[in-house]
């Protein structure tokens, strides 16, 4: 007779284990900083997924069968928006999104929606091919935009998973005030970043610039999403002679041969920065993209090159 009983208790535990009460929330990010963020917020509640990875250039990639898969399970979709996922995001939207997925639902959010949008413009014009319509949606590397954006995740987590709003509340309460806390030391650090003159290959980095009060001096890219022509690129060697840059900046993604050419002509350092965080990272993750960032601009800022 105990035997039975804890026979029953045993299938009781297990299917409560199995029951949606139970179950993790599966959160579809489609660049690996909001996945980074939502495992911040979501802790040991969520499982969150990235679309892409730290090699791979957000504004293009294929919509594959196993985004798809992803897709069709996902509790919430958290992406940038601002048109960087337009080339992809929307065939998946429309194939295997579920309902509570779509724009509008709670389960649709984008970052771009919570922060202030730089350089949008006055007239939408995708004529010459520019990938920044909408204006520029890199939003997550001014280091700011990570509160209000974990606060927005906590509370649409808390409409999707209303057993754990409390933990949700909790978790990022916790997350911000240790944000907070790095956030003055980024910027009591960048103080002496300020006026840093960067040649940059795409605008990845339009948050990054304004935040850290940086000065971006030209882009490799003619327009945002153009490669570098050798008429633009002489431009640029020309400007290059005329005023200081201390560095070019590349993403990982971003093809080398026109910084490495620049750099070549000019002696100014050719540098990648992470811009993102690795595909599963564990929490911590988007504070130390911050700290490498930051550390390999000072170190940058610090050096004298040939082209001085
Ligand atoms: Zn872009």
């Amino acid at each position: 007779m105990a035997r039975k009983s804890s026979l029953i208790a045993m299938v009781l535990l297990g299917m409560a284990f199995a029951s949606p009460a139970f179950a993790k929330i599966r959160i579809f990010a489609c660049e690996p900083e909001w996945a980074a963020l939502a495992r911040e917020v979501g802790g040991n509640r969520v499982e969150a997924f990235s679309a892409t990875h730290k090699q791979q250039d957000p504004h293009h990639i294929r919509a594959k069968p196993s985004l798809i898969a992803s897709m069709r399970h996902a509790d919430l979709l958290f992406c940038s928006g601002a048109g960087l996922e337009v080339g992809w995001l929307p065939i998946l939207l429309r194939q295997a999104a579920p309902a509570d997925l779509q724009p509008g639902q709670p389960g649709h959010f984008m970052a771009a929606d919570y922060v202030s949008v730089l350089e949008k413009p006055a007239i939408v014009d995708r004529s010459l091919g520019d990938i920044h319509p909408e204006g520029n949606p890199h939003v997550h590397l001014d280091a700011r935009n990570i509160v209000p954006l974990a606060q927005e995740l906590s509370r649409r987590l808390a409409i999707v998973d209303p057993p754990n709003a409390q933990v949700y509340a909790e978790q990022t309460d916790a997350f911000v005030r240790r944000w907070s806390h790095k956030l003055a030391g980024w910027e009591a650090r960048a103080a002496k970043l300020e006026g840093m003159p960067l040649i940059v290959h795409h605008k990845s980095w339009a948050y990054l610039v304004h935040w850290l009060g940086l000065k971006q001096v030209a882009t490799l890219e003619p327009r945002p999403g153009i490669q570098p022509t050798p008429g633009h690129l002489n431009e640029l060697l020309k400007i290059s002679r005329t005023q200081p840059v201390k560095a070019i900046l590349r993403t990982p993604y971003d093809p080398s041969e026109a910084s490495g050419w620049l750099s070549s002509k000019t002696g100014i350092p050719a540098i990648t920065l992470p811009y993102t965080v690795e595909k599963g990272a564990a929490t911590g993750a988007l504070q130390a993209l911050f700290e490498e960032t930051i550390a390999l601009l000072e170190k940058a800022n610090k050096a004298d090159h040939a082209g001085q």
